[in-house]
């Protein structure tokens, strides 16, 4: 997942979003970890569009 750092608003929508709990707020930013099964339901609640999925690797 691409976070953009300069629009995120610590909101946590997205962490509460998630169906697999595969992301968490630290002090700064969304964290993701594997457990993202790209769904991308987080994608759809950020409210400023600061996450964006990058390409399957
Ligand atoms: S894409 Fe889906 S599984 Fe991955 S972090 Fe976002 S809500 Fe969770
Ligand atoms: S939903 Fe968007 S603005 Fe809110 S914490 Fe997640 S990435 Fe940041």
């Amino acid at each position: 997942m691409i976070v953009t750092v300069e629009i995120c608003m610590h909101c946590g929508a997205c962490a509460g979003s998630c169906p697999k709990n595969a992301v968490f707020l630290n002090d700064t930013l969304p964290v993701f970890t594997d457990a993202c099964n790209r769904c991308g339901r987080c994608v759809k609640v950020c409210p400023v569009g600061a996450l964006e999925m990058e390409a399957k690797a």
